[in-house]
């Protein structure tokens, strides 16, 4: 469903490049609405691209997800599930040839009682690191201290809704300062999200993704990741957390 593997595929034109695309889009999509259109007929209600609720959960307010805190069960091949304590997949991989025998060991599967791959954990977002367990992973990325510890943001300034927005998946424009905190700004369509961005302050207690502390104007990490913020490419010549 990625795409990724598809790198280099032979299409002997411009034009037959093109119509591979559309058809891979196509299939994608519908694949997609085959998956959607199943989850709603069982009683799910779309919250976002990913993400559907069971229609009876009970609320929980604005902000009423957070992908570190909250459980997810995912659905399909190489799909991450977590609950508080224990993470778990089934297979994946990005190369072609794997991806095809592991999809195939999928599609014949019929027992799903039990997790191959997982693990249980515990911390802000499941993982915690010894001191030396961090000293080890520090020698192969000098950064790592950046990303051991959620980083606490509350009240903190962070450059979402003001220069940064997340964008909702599902194609309808929702536009939110980030993806941790559900209130939103207005619509990328219609421009309304415009008027409401300036400079604000994290509502939540702890950040715990690069993605969203990469913003908090309290870290250097604009400095630090300068040749790619989002990408996590360090200023050559970055120093060491
Ligand atoms: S610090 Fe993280 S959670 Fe808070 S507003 Fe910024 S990106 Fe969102």
């Amino acid at each position: 469903m990625t795409g990724l593997g598809r790198h280099g595929a032979a299409a002997s034109t411009a034009l037959d490049a093109a119509l591979a695309d559309r058809e891979w889009d196509e299939q994608r999509l519908r694949l997609y609405r085959q998956g959607r259109d199943r989850l709603v007929a069982e009683g799910y209600v779309q919250v976002s691209m990913r993400m559907f609720r069971r229609a009876d959960a009970p609320p929980q307010g604005a902000d009423d997800y957070a992908c570190q805190t909250d459980g997810m069960i995912g659905l399909g091949c190489g799909a991450r599930s977590y609950t508080s304590t224990l993470h778990y997949s089934f297979d994946y991989a990005v190369d072609l040839r794997e991806i095809r025998t592991i999809t195939d060991d999928y599609t014949a599967t019929e027992d799903f009682s039990r997790a191959v791959h997982g693990r249980r954990v515990d911390g802000a977002e499941g993982h915690t690191y010894t001191d030396a367990e961090a000293e080890q992973w520090t020698a192969i990325d000098p950064l790592f201290p950046y990303s051991r510890h959620p980083h606490r943001s509350a009240g903190l300034p962070c450059r979402t809704g003001e220069s940064v927005i997340s964008v909702d998946g599902d194609g309808d424009g929702t536009v939110r300062r980030c993806h941790f905190v559900r209130s939103e700004l207005g619509n990328l369509y219609d421009g309304s999200y415009r008027r409401a961005l300036e400079p604000r302050a994290c509502p939540l207690a702890v950040c715990d993704c690069h993605i969203g502390y990469v913003h908090l104007e309290t870290l250097p990490l604009y400095d630090v990741f300068a040749g790619g913020v989002l990408e996590r490419i360090p200023a050559a010549g970055a120093a060491r957390a």
